[in-house]
Order: structure tokens, then sequence, then C-alpha cells
């Protein structure tokens, strides 16, 4: 099935109810090394993006991908609202096609990247959001020059997200709110991290319940 409007618009569907799943294990993730307001901030935000999408209509990915960021900086909240803000509306500024190639599902991916870049200030390995969304980019593009397709590079973004955020496990935190804790933020994955994993897993999901 084509990444097109429709589906993008079936991402955010996707991605309200994981967050809503998985609102009580982000809870929990963000009380170990945070102020336990993650998955609350993250209902409240694709919550609205659904209702909100639901309400119009769309011409591109990349126009849902621009609302998308507007609603989640204004309903969000915290460090990750204005990140993911950030992430989406670079990435909405890097679609302009109407249903995407594997290369447009690596230049999303580098868009969200550069976003929340240029906003955090992060780096691969300080145990953010980033350590699930850049390795997703680094896979997603291994697939794409490897001759993949869009939905066979989104998988590959996906998975390489959940072992990135998984990844983060050991990793000492020197960025946002868990960086107070030092060394004692090892043994406990990022919620950010946690949660872009989910939203990448939804983009699949969104893409997969269009084929049946
Ligand atoms: P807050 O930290 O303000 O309570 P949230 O709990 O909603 O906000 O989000 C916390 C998440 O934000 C972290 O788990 C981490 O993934 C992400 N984060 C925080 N600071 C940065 C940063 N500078 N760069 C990238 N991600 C960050
Ligand atoms: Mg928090």
């Amino acid at each position: 099935m084509p990444l097109d409007t429709q589906w993008a618009i079936r991402w955010m569907h996707e991605a309200h109810q994981l967050v809503a799943q998985y609102r009580e294990v982000l809870i929990d993730l963000d009380r170990h090394i945070g102020d336990a307001d993650h998955g609350e901030n993250l209902d409240r935000g694709f919550t609205a993006v659904d209702t909100a999408l639901r309400r119009q209509q769309w011409r591109t990915p990349g126009e849902v991908l621009n609302a998308v960021a507007k609603i989640l900086m204004s309903t969000v909240g915290g460090a990750s609202g204005s990140l993911y803000s950030a992430g989406f509306l670079k990435a909405s500024t890097r679609l302009t096609s109407d249903s995407l190639s594997a290369d447009d599902v690596v230049s999303l991916l580098e868009g969200v990247v550069q976003g929340i870049q240029s906003r955090g200030k992060a780096m691969p390995g300080e145990k953010t959001m980033l350590d699930a969304w850049h390795p997703a980019l680094e896979s997603a593009r291994a697939s794409a020059q490897a001759g993949a397709e869009a939905l066979t590079a989104l998988k590959a973004a996906a998975s390489a997200a959940r072992a990135g955020a998984d990844a983060t496990l050991d990793m000492v935190a020197t960025k946002g709110r868990a960086s107070y804790l030092g060394q004692r933020s090892v043994g406990h994955i990022d919620p950010g991290a946690y949660s872009s994993a989910l939203i990448l897993e939804a983009a699949v999901a969104a893409a997969n319940s269009m084929e049946g």
C-alpha cells in the first residue's frame, strides 16, 4: 500500500492508540529518570492530533505532519513537546510528494533527526529520543540504498528504533531532566526513546492496517 496522505493520518491514529495503550509504561519509565509525566504529556498530545486530523481534509503527507507539529507544540508540554514538534516540522518540509518512496522515508527521518537535534542539541548516545530516531534513520538509509521499497525501509526503521530504545538502558543521560541523575540513570530505558519506537511502530501498523 502507498505511504500517502491517508497513511499519514492513519499513522497518527495508530500512534494515538499505542501511546494510550502504553501510557502507564511511559509514565513509569519517566518516574525512574524524570518526573513521571511523559505518558500523560504524549497521550494528551496524540489525542489532540488524532481528533484534529479527522476534522479536516489534507492534501499531502507533508501537510499532515506540519499540522501534527503545531498541535504537539501546543498540547504536549515538557521537553518532549517542543522536540517532537521540531522533528515533525522539519520532516514536513522535506516531504513534497503525495506518496513516499523509500528515499522519502529516509528524508522524513532525516528531518525528524535534524529537527530534534537543532532544538535539543543532543548527540546519539546521550540517552534521549535521538537514540531511537538516529538508528532508525541509518537503518532506513541502508535499506533504501539496497533498493528496498518504502514500507520495507519503514519497517527497518521501526525495528532499529526499538533496538535503539532498548539500548538506552545502559546509557548515562547527559541531556534533559534525566541528566540530573548522572550514573544513576543507568539501568532504565529512556521514556522518549521508548515513545519514539512506539511512534515508528505505529507508522508500520498504519501501513499494514490499510493493506487488509
Ligand atoms: P520533561 O523532561 O520536560 O518532563 P517529557 O517527560 O515529556 O518532558 O520528555 C522527556 C524526554 O525528552 C526524555 O526521555 C528524552 O527522550 C527527551 N529529551 C529531553 N531532553 C532532550 C534533548 N536535549 N534532546 C533530545 N531529547 C531530549
Ligand atoms: Mg517528564
